[in-house]
């Protein structure tokens, strides 16, 4: 059972339900925190048009201001907080709809006014941003490294989330044992000066697309890396989050967390925001 949910997905991006669906459908699941994550940026869609979930300041307005409700008419049953999954490109930098950057120009508010932000790095993401710089495949491999390690440098994240989706997408092996290393050692440096910044445990299981890269611990060479790679970050003292990645109530509870076994983590390992 999940103590907390950092990651969840509302139809004010990508995901099926509303805030209020998703909220009482927690309180149904017995989950006593969860983190309201949507997307911070649109994307393009197949006939390459962009779109964005928050094109405007009203947009982005209108969903702090159904979180804060939220939070007060559930506060009783749930602890309800509010955050955004943003992707980091590879300079390290955010990329946010107009929406949300008018809002946060506006009130001059740190971490968009919200309470937890993911910070992640989608495969498909990446590829655009290789495109856009004119990186080819034999660099590929060093930027995203370099991707991955801005992204845990950017202060204002809070979790790195599903930490293998890029990897899985673009490559055909996984972190290396030397890629590992500087990547642990990298967020073992932030915790220690201060930036408290933690790795999700993705219990997505039923995605609209790429269900393969996100997790599967069950079998592989690749997957079975992953969790080398977890639980070398657990010895140097690293704390995890669990986030289901919901994009639907079925999602809430149908998740793939086999990987807590493997890694037998204590309660004290897991963080909890508050
Ligand atoms: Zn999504
Ligand atoms: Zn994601």
């Amino acid at each position: 059972m999940i103590n907390q949910d950092v990651q969840v997905h509302t139809s004010f991006s990508d995901g099926l339900n509303s805030i209020q669906e998703v909220v009482e459908a927690f309180i149904g699941a017995g989950i006593k925190s969860v983190v309201i994550t949507d997307h911070a940026k649109g994307w393009k869609t197949k006939e390459d048009k962009t779109f964005e979930f928050f094109p405007n300041i009203e947009r982005f307005e209108d969903y702090i201001n159904q979180i804060n409700f939220a939070k007060k008419k559930y506060g009783r049953f749930i602890n309800i907080l509010s955050g955004l999954e943003v992707e980091i490109n590879i300079e390290g930098k955010p990329k946010l709809d107009q929406g949300v950057l008018d809002y946060t120009n506006k009130h001059g508010v740190k971490k968009y006014g919200l309470d937890v932000l993911l910070g992640s790095i989608h495969s498909e993401s990446f590829e655009e941003d290789c495109h856009e710089r004119n990186i080819d495949h034999s660099r590929k491999r060093n930027f995203l490294i370099e991707n991955t390690l801005n992204l845990i440098k950017n202060k204002e994240i809070d979790v790195f989330a599903h930490p293998f989706q890029a990897v899985h997408g673009q490559f055909s092996s996984n972190f290396t044992q030397e890629e590992t290393d500087l990547i642990i050692d990298t967020i073992i440096k932030e915790q220690l000066s201060g930036h408290k910044i933690f790795i999700e445990i993705n219990g997505k299981r039923y995605p609209m697309y790429e269900q393969w890269s996100y997790n599967k611990y069950e079998k592989g060479e690749l997957e079975t890396h992953d969790v080398i790679f977890l639980h070398l970050y657990k010895m140097r003292g690293g704390k995890f989050v669990l986030g289901s990645d919901a994009h639907s109530i079925r999602g809430l509870t149908e998740t793939d967390f086999s990987v807590l076994d493997r890694l037998s983590l204590k309660e004290s390992e897991i963080f909890t925001f508050s």
